[in-house]
């Protein structure tokens, strides 16, 4: 099917034999991340990219990671791609996506008081780690691994699905901004992607044991409430490496894996990554 869609968005969108072309792995949407591969490159030409005035950022094999945030308003979204050679004239490609609504879920969850209302020491620990966390969300640059799709870092079943709004002991909280895996404590748990380990966070407040991911190019996987970490800060991990293990450390009622995936701070759904199987998958 992802092969299938390919080939038939690059007939939609293939125009002269000598022209560069554009296609991607799924429409984009609102809280999803597509594969967009710019096909028939002259040699040594530069790619320059923007969505809706946003910069992309370019892989050397002409590969990009498009997104929008899954608060995203709905409406049209303009991609324009510059090719521009060494020498000789450059080609500006565009393509519009018509961006549709996307509504989410309620979830009611009820958790013990000790777990919900902070003490002081508590708050500002947790705004720290938080802080360190988002600090990772900034980084661009680095060296690529998003450029072959992503993959589940764990199997099992999905107990929290992505952007419902989650009502905390009745008072609504931020929408959840990954997707939640149950697997047995101690299950592996593997990368979705080669990366850099960009933070290794040990027992944070709200989500435990915590690694962070860098894909390059603002591409950032996170996993929560791990029980173990098997990597430390700066190494390069293959995808489906074992980076720790599946648990429920910080503020987790059973063990499980917290997934989370940003793209250039847009945050999406983590089952819908290009190369996953999306039977199955959140809507
Ligand atoms: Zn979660």
């Amino acid at each position: 099917m992802y092969r299938y869609l390919i080939i038939l968005f690059s007939l939609l969108l293939g125009g002269e034999g000598e022209s560069a072309t554009l296609s991607f792995s799924a429409p984009l949407a609102i809280g999803r991340a597509v594969l967009l591969h710019v096909q028939d490159v002259p040699a040594g030409a530069r790619l320059v990219g923007s969505l809706n005035g946003k910069p992309v950022p370019f892989s050397a094999e002409h590969r990009a990671l498009l997104a929008l945030d899954m608060e995203a308003k709905p409406g049209p979204v303009l991609l324009r791609v510059e090719v521009k050679p060494p020498q000789g004239k450059s080609e500006l490609l565009t393509h519009t996506f018509e961006v549709v609504a996307r509504s989410y879920q309620e979830e009611q969850l009820t958790l013990p008081k000790g777990k919900v209302e902070l003490a002081p020491a508590a708050v500002s620990r947790a705004k720290e780690e938080t802080a360190a966390i988002v600090a990772t969300y900034q980084r661009r640059g680095g060296r690529v691994g998003y450029g072959e799709g992503f993959q589940l870092p764990v199997t099992g079943r999905y107990s929290g699905v992505f952007g419902s709004r989650r009502v905390l002991n009745g008072t609504p909280r931020r929408p959840h901004s990954g997707v939640d895996i149950a697997a047995p404590q101690g299950a592996p748990v593997v990368a979705t992607a080669p990366g850099e380990v960009a933070l290794v966070g040990q027992d944070y407040f709200f989500t435990g044991n915590t690694l962070v991911l860098d894909h390059g190019d603002g591409v950032i996987s996170l996993y929560a409430h791990l029980e173990r970490i098997m990597v430390e800060s700066g190494r390069w991990v293959e995808a489906g490496t074992v980076i720790g293990t599946v648990g429920m450390t910080g503020r987790a009622t059973g063990p499980h894996l917290h997934w989370g995936m940003m793209v250039r701070q847009d945050r999406v759904d983590p089952l819908l990554l290009p190369g996953l199987p999306q039977e199955g998958a959140s809507p």
